[in-house]
């Protein structure tokens, strides 16, 4: 049941100290203190895994977040450190065996790289369906999927403070250039933008985009203040900084700046909104997080959270719940639960549909109206965001109720659609169309949507 959350009086005039940046990687990883007390097989299992998957973690989230009482379980400890169970027998004891024999870097890499491209790096047709185009040219770096909506990943946001084990952007960093679509041309951003006056919303992602100095982020952003961008009403920012390092908004040399910054793009009659990753409430419990999450909503800025639902790190109603809750207090608004993407060590993490709802559902049903405005659990997938919204039985038939949020056709957001119900599906493609019909509606415009690029 729900425990009451210690309220923590707010310090207006608090103080914090300036914490230095220092992170682990696969290459000093045994440096990282408390794995010391982890067995050594855990330890040389973490090896493997690192040298498949990124991984990197910082010292305030091995030292502030994860609980290493509860190591290996604890969810923070799930969600920065490799595991194992991240990559099927078959090929943990490929990479093990080249370890073992202590084989030179370029095999490792090799064996690596064979492994990598059996995990699926590019899912939802990533590569080819949503690279706009710009006077004939392909502008890497940018996702246009839905109409309102433009994705930017500056080139010099292509990491994050600490990288998630689930993460399905995981092949940008792992260093293959054909893998990564970053730009730093902020010059062809705005060019794009001022051609689209359709575009209501421009969300940077990553990677992380507040590992960006402030000075960067002007480049992208100020230009936005000027009349020929003002179509471009809302900008959000895709982070999970506020979880792996909230100093950047308090203590670090250019937070201010950062929050000045804000300011004028909120002044400028714009939303500004941080779109922050979060997966579970131990993530909120440093009065460091807190105190970041109130100096950006001083500045106007909203923040929304989302995150994806994964089995070892938070597949409880109740730590849903109680993270909804948490976000509520402290003014953050519950925006998505996605489901994990079918991409690098998605097996490990992932959660059937069915209990996806479940857990969904039994959150939403612990938690007052304003917890739930998060929707979800939702799938972004090939034609575009699809949400379970429930399990029901239609004359005798037990199904599974869908709908579009996104759409690659805005037309077919929100209408229900209907799957037979499979209680091991955990992604739409696994999905059967319900009352014996052979094909989804929307399945032969997605089809001539994807002939139509595979031709250019
Ligand atoms: C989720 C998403 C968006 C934004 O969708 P909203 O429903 O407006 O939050 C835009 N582009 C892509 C590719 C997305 O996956
Ligand atoms: S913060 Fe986001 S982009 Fe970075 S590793 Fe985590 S999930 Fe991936």
């Amino acid at each position: 049941m729900s425990q009451m959350l210690p309220l923590r009086p707010v310090d207006r005039d608090g103080t914090f100290e300036a914490r230095r940046f220092q992170v682990f990687t696969a290459r000093n990883m045994d440096k990282i203190p408390g794995l010391d007390r982890m067995p050594e097989d855990e330890r040389f299992a973490m090896r493997v895994v690192a040298n498949v998957l990124p991984f990197r973690v910082n010292e305030y989230v091995i030292n502030e977040l994860i609980d290493w009482e509860k190591a290996p379980d604890d969810p923070i400890y799930q969600l920065t450190i490799p595991q194992r169970g991240m990559l099927a027998p078959a090929l943990f004891d490929r990479m093990a065996d080249v370890l073992r024999r202590d084989a030179s870097r370029e095999e490792i890499n090799r064996v690596a790289w064979e492994i990598r491209n059996e995990l699926n790096p590019h899912p939802a047709g990533q590569m080819k369906l949503n690279v706009p185009q710009h006077d004939g040219e392909k502008l890497e770096g940018m996702q246009h999927k839905y109409n309102e909506t433009v994705l930017f990943f500056p080139s010099q946001g292509q990491v994050c403070h600490s990288y998630c084990t689930f993460c399905f952007r995981w092949a940008q960093f792992v260093g293959d250039k054909d893998l990564q679509f970053a730009s730093n041309e902020a010059e062809r951003l705005h060019a794009y933008l001022r051609d689209h006056r359709e575009v209501s919303d421009l969300l940077l992602t990553g990677g992380d985009p507040m590992v960006m100095k402030t000075r960067k982020l002007e480049e992208y952003l100020d230009p936005l203040l000027a009349a020929d961008l003002e179509h471009v009403q809302t900008v959000r920012l895709g982070t999970k900084a506020l979880t792996f390092w909230p100093y950047r908004f308090v203590t670090d040399k250019d937070a201010d700046d950062l929050l000045r910054l804000f300011e004028r793009l909120v002044n400028s009659g714009r939303h500004v909104a941080l779109m922050a990753h979060y997966n579970h409430p131990q993530e909120l419990k440093t009065p460091i997080a807190e105190e970041a999450i109130r100096r950006i909503r001083d500045t106007g800025v909203e923040i929304r959270a989302q995150g994806p639902l994964l089995a070892h790190i938070n597949d409880s109603s109740e730590a849903w719940a109680e993270l909804w809750r948490k976000q509520v207090r402290l003014g953050i608004i519950p925006y998505y639960m996605f489901v994990e993407r079918d991409t690098g060590a998605r097996h490990y993490f992932e959660v059937p549909l069915a209990r996806a709802w479940e857990i969904y559902r039994d959150a939403m049903k612990q938690v007052s109206g304003l917890g739930r405005t998060a929707r979800g659990p939702s799938m972004s997938a090939g034609p575009g965001k699809v949400e379970v919204q429930g399990i029901t039985e239609v004359q005798g038939e037990k199904v599974f109720v869908l709908r579009f949020i996104q759409g690659r056709n805005p037309d077919w957001v929100q209408r229900p659609f209907f799957a037979k119900f499979d209680p091991n599906a955990t992604w739409l493609d696994q999905l059967q169309p319900a009352f014996g019909e052979d094909k989804f509606f929307f399945q032969d415009e997605y089809d001539a949507m994807l002939a139509s690029v595979e031709s250019d």
